[in-house]
């Protein structure tokens, strides 16, 4: 990777871009990270460019990839934010900054995380682009894991997954949630990546070659129905996600996946897309409970697109995607598409205000007195698929495993608070230590202070491993 490789990937989508502030970040980033090497032998200066390519792939503005050039430098080397302002301006210089509070803390599962996802929701109110150069950088960090210690891989790949990933989805930049996807999956679930891979490779083969053909023969069927179509693409879902998908169905294999690989049609207007849909059905039946039309009502992360899912030729199950070009762009990019296709947009506050989810996830934790409320959990406790959010009796939230109940919640505040744990009140109520929380339940523990050891019943309703851990770890010490 060269400065050039950046410099042509940004003058591909915005050939009047200034690209000389760009230019003097480089020479800055290398000069400042000089000497120090990554992992993998490479130099440092390395995984500046990649990450500010990587943004570059998903149409970012200057400042953004300048930044990512220079995410490093505040923690990695002796620059300070003075020497950021005065060289890059206020703008750049945010983003940095951003980036270096994130921290590069150690992932330890989603039940320590709390903190840490409280952090990022509040920087992505502040700028969503702080949280765009971290997947950048998370991009390359994957790309080059193999040479970090097993363990290490495992960390980060998984905090990929568990965290990066949804929030990508949710932000709705399938790229970077696919791409990172592919990248994690083989480092965390090592046997069922392989198995995977193994039994879909001559499947997606097939498919491919299929997809091929077919793609010619409706081109023609829409231009004789007068629709000029503008892109055929041939998506393939990220192993990842068929790995959960057949998980969640209970699926044996990936044959019943139809969506493994779909064709996406790109067409010039929102009537063309219904148009299409008909011509398509004219000629191949559809499956039942097949056909979305997320035009009329889009996903929460505002995909659009109209879905169906058809018999074709030799029996082969299809499924198609039609889409206007900004559908498409929106779909790729997500949050980030708006700097490339709407130029009034520009500003990045003025684009989270319009992610009233995230709004919501970020008011209810910045206000600490917030208690359980409805709009709360319906919005945006989905994010995490399988997560509860509870609450602390001074609005703290704690997040746990779906199944969690009273004494994961006091373990997950402090290990002394579960060992001297002699009750819970939910909402109020005395309850026991066994009940199942539930999102939006604010929890009290009742403590006895000279409390020694944890009753060895608990570990029969101790759903999460730290109060797992935790709980046998202090047995065992009060027996020696
Ligand atoms: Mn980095």
């Amino acid at each position: 990777m060269t400065l050039p490789d950046v410099l042509t990937l940004i003058k591909e989508y915005k050939p009047e871009a200034d690209t000389s502030l760009l230019e003097l970040a480089y020479e800055f980033a290398a000069e400042a990270h000089k000497g120090q090497m990554r992992k993998n032998g490479e130099e440092y200066i390395q995984h500046c460019l990649a990450t500010a390519y990587r943004l570059a792939k998903i149409h970012m503005d200057e400042a953004t990839i300048i930044a990512g050039m220079l995410h490093d430098i505040l923690d990695e080397t002796s620059v300070s934010v003075d020497e950021l302002k005065k060289n890059f301006g206020p703008d750049v210089t945010q983003l940095v900054v951003g980036v270096s509070k994130l921290g590069n803390l150690k992932y330890r599962g989603i039940e320590r995380y709390a903190e840490d996802l409280r952090k990022m929701f509040v920087s992505i109110a502040q700028d969503i682009r702080i949280i765009l150069i971290k997947f950048a950088d998370r991009y390359h960090n994957l790309e080059t894991l193999s040479a970090l210690p097993r363990d290490k891989q495992y960390r980060i790949a998984r905090e990929v997954l568990e965290i990066y990933c949804p929030i990508a989805d949710r932000l709705g930049i399938w790229y970077m949630k696919s791409k990172l996807e592919d990248l994690a999956f083989p480092y965390v679930y090592v046997d069922e990546f392989y198995l995977l891979y193994v039994s879909s490779g001559p499947i997606l083969k097939g498919k491919e070659e299929y997809i091929e053909r077919l793609k010619d023969s409706v081109e023609e069927k829409l231009r004789e129905h007068g629709i000029q179509p503008i892109l055929f693409e041939r998506r393939v879902k990220s192993l990842y996600s068929v790995h959960k998908k057949m998980m969640k169905k209970g699926l044996p294999s990936i044959e019943g996946i139809y969506d493994i690989t779909a064709l996406r049609v790109v067409v010039p207007t929102v009537a063309d897309c219904y148009a299409v849909l008909g011509i398509i059905h004219q000629y191949w039946r559809p499956l039942p409970k097949r056909i979305k039309d997320y035009i009329a009502q889009p996903k929460a992360n505002n995909y659009r697109a109209l879905h169906t899912t058809v018999f074709c030729e030799k029996g082969e199950i299809v499924e198609f995607q039609i889409q206007t070009p900004e559908m498409h762009a929106q779909a790729k990019f997500g949050i980030a598409a708006h700097w490339h296709y709407d130029e009034s947009h520009k500003r990045s506050r003025q684009i989270t205000k319009n992610l009233d989810w995230l709004q919501e996830i970020v008011s209810v934790w910045k206000d600490k007195d917030a208690t359980a409320d409805e709009s709360f959990s319906a919005v945006t406790l989905d994010l995490f698929k399988n997560r509860i959010f509870v609450f602390t009796p001074k609005g703290d939230i704690i997040n746990l495993a779906e199944d969690a109940t009273s004494i994961d919640f006091a373990y997950a505040i402090h290990s002394d608070i579960g060992r001297r744990c002699a009750g819970a009140k939910i909402n109020n109520q005395l309850q026991p230590l066994s009940t199942r929380l539930h999102s939006g339940d604010v929890v009290e523990i009742m403590i006895e202070k000279n409390r020694k050891s944890p009753s060895p019943a608990w570990l029969e309703f101790a759903k999460t491993p730290l109060a797992r851990t935790k709980i046998r770890l202090q047995l065992r010490d009060n027996l020696l």
